[in-house]
């Protein structure tokens, strides 16, 4: 607990002293947020029980292997059997280690205490330092460092075919890292830090040209967690390592606030972000700071699609050019994981409301939206094809990427619901819980059935005994100011879309508050196009349900996440007349479901709009094409 509030606390805490304007807004820790019933803790419940039916010793496989110790179990298939095998393991820490902090469940820490055990014991057995999963091809690529071998093919593979190796073992060594700070393993501190000795003697050689050289190949949050481990260690050396991943030719332009991103592998680059965010944070690199806000800016409002993910098959693309996009090969689940990541940092140096509502809108539509509900299963891309479906990976033979950070997403909800400074409390998300900050003895229940009803309800369930400022966060997206009621009585503050309504008093236990968004369907078109746009309600994208997916044995689970992205779409129907007057006619069917009733042009129809998280083995659309009216009768 106390480790936590290190890493995720005062870290943030004392970067921020650098910068005396700037507020110093933390996060709670995971394990102050309690969920209470949503899709969001169905999900979370969903999730917990993938990660138990997963086999320790099955991940474990090369980890042991190829420190010459005999396999206790069988190597998984897909990526896991692949080049970039191991991520998962990482991946896999990080998540029992955030699922133990959010819960306290004691099943998830002994399998984490089981994994670092056993690690400990292959990193003794490798004998330099290192532990992971990689094949051998990788780990020798790696040990060539040392000796200043570093010839690269292109932006994936080193020239002799090693596949992303520095990315595959940031997953490890940020699990570890994880299994330390939120997991409390005491053995995991050592491993982790040997880990890190490791990736310091095989790079302190390398010349600036040859690290760049390096960096030229994804390498993931090398050094994010590399800030991290100098942060939580003030040992110089991390610092010193985590400068060899400064990956001058993205960071360069953003800096000058350019946007060269289109055509360049977006999850590449949103960690290397990140990296140069921590950089601010732990060890007062000003650059980081608008390196980061920059970035941010510019994938949000230029590369985004509407469910708050981006790219096209893993590349930015120019953003006028969107409409030549819409493939099932969109937004790959990864990189709003990782923007979710980069977000909750910005939120912390500056609490504006547009973060907060990115992180919305990207939570319902793209991450809650991500995962299968019948086993817990995961997307890749999250198609935006007009007609297409969603394809889940399968339990046991896809591990991509999507499956190693997705396992993460569903285990830190609580994360990002609520954020305070020493005198304030942040309410960010209406998700249903229970805040339980010790340090200033409040404790707080929001009850709500947002989006599906428009009002969230706050009750002091323990009181505070000095006043204290409550911030609810009204969306930019309220379609009027919200109106607050105290104790069932209004209350007269100043509440308007895209700002904080902020109440300061001496808050007594009982104390209720209520707070309405006024929201209506509205649309957003699809960048540079005049004619293509998505209906929203609230934070959530509503999608037309088309009918369900073709059956298929790659529908709804795929061993390949390129499975389905040749299948053929369904035609999408088309509407007529003016976007936001067709919004204004949509009607919301009865019930206590969230759905709306659109009737098409052509052909005539009638479809029903969910919320895009809700449609799991339908084809969809999620962006409309509309003629003009006289046209399209
Ligand atoms: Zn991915």
């Amino acid at each position: 607990m106390l480790l936590r509030s290190v890493l995720l606390g005062t870290l943030i805490m004392t970067s921020l002293a650098v910068d005396a304007s700037t507020p110093p807004v933390k996060t709670f820790g995971l394990g102050d947020v309690e969920l209470l019933d949503s899709p969001f803790k169905q999900a979370m419940e969903r999730n917990a029980e993938y990660l138990l039916s997963l086999d320790a010793d099955r991940l474990l496989h090369n980890t042991r292997k190829y420190a010459g110790l005999k396999p206790k179990g069988e190597l998984y298939g897909g990526w896991e059997s692949q080049g970039i095998a191991g991520h998962t393991l990482g991946h896999y820490l990080t998540a029992l280690s955030q699922q133990y902090a959010s819960t306290h469940d004691r099943r998830f820490k002994q399998r984490l205490d089981y994994l670092i055990s056993e690690m400990a014991e292959a990193q003794r057995a490798y004998g330099d330092g290192y532990v992971g999963a990689l094949p051998e091809l990788e780990l020798s690529t790696m040990r060539g460092f040392r000796q200043g071998k570093v010839e690269i093919k292109d932006a994936f593979t080193f020239k002799d075919g090693a596949w992303v190796p520095w990315y595959t073992q940031h997953k490890v060594l940020a699990g570890l890292r994880d299994a330390w700070t939120l997991g409390e393993s005491a053995q995991a501190k050592d491993v982790t830090l040997k880990l890190a000795n490791w990736a310091d003697d095989i790079t302190a050689g390398l010349t600036p040209e040859q690290q760049q050289t390096m960096l030229q190949v994804e390498h993931g949050g090398m050094r994010e967690v590399l800030f991290d481990l100098y942060g939580l260690t003030k040992d110089e050396r991390y610092l010193k390592t985590a400068q060899r991943f400064e990956h001058r030719a993205i960071l360069d332009p953003l800096l000058a606030g350019r946007d060269e991103l289109p055509g360049k592998h977006a999850n590449t680059q949103i960690p290397k972000v990140i990296g140069a965010a921590r950089g601010y944070e732990v060890a007062n690199q000003s650059e980081g700071r608008p390196i980061a806000e920059n970035f941010w800016k510019t994938v949000v409002h230029n590369h985004s699609w509407a469910i708050g993910g981006n790219s096209d098959g893993e590349f930015f693309f120019s953003p006028n050019t969107a409409s030549e996009h819409l493939s099932a090969a969109t937004a790959e689940t990864c990189n709003t994981y990782n923007m979710l990541r980069l977000t909750e940092r910005l939120f912390g140096w500056q609490p504006q409301v547009e973060y907060a509502d990115f992180e919305e809108r990207a939570l319902y539509n793209h991450i809650l939206a991500s995962q299968e509900p019948k086993q817990g299963m995961f997307t890749y891309f999250m198609s935006l094809k007009p007609g297409h479906f969603k394809t889940y990976s399968t339990p046991h033979d896809s591990f991509w990427c999507c499956v190693g950070s997705g396992m993460e997403n569903h285990t830190k909800y609580g994360a990002a619901i609520y954020f305070h400074t020493p005198d304030a409390l942040y309410v960010n998300l209406f998700i249903p819980s229970v805040l339980r900050w010790q340090g200033r003895g409040l404790e707080l229940r929001q009850n709500t059935r947002y989006p599906n009803e428009n009002r969230t309800s706050l009750t002091v369930t323990k009181a505070p005994t000095t006043p204290l400022s409550l911030r609810v966060r009204v969306p930019a997206w309220a379609s009027g100011n919200a109106s607050l009621k105290l104790n069932g009585k209004p209350v007269a503050v100043d509440a308007k879309p895209g700002s904080y309504a902020t109440l300061q008093r001496k808050w007594t236990q009982g104390d209720v508050l209520e707070m309405t968004l006024p929201t209506s369907v509205r649309t957003e078109p699809l960048h540079g196009s005049s004619d293509q746009f998505a209906f929203v309600y609230g934070p959530v994208v509503l999608a037309g349900d088309l009918g369900p997916a073709p059956a298929g044995s790659t529908v709804p689970y795929a061993k390949e996440q390129q499975a389905n992205l040749k299948a053929e779409s369904a035609e999408a129907p088309v509407l007529a007349g003016d976007p936001q007057q067709l919004a204004a006619g949509l009607r919301r069917l009865p019930g206590d479901t969230l759905a709306f009733q659109l009737t098409t042009s052509t052909p005539r129809q009638e479809v029903t709009l969910r919320p895009f998280h809700e449609l799991d083995y339908q084809r969809y659309t999620v962006y409309w094409k509309t003629a003009p009216a006289s046209a399209a009768e």
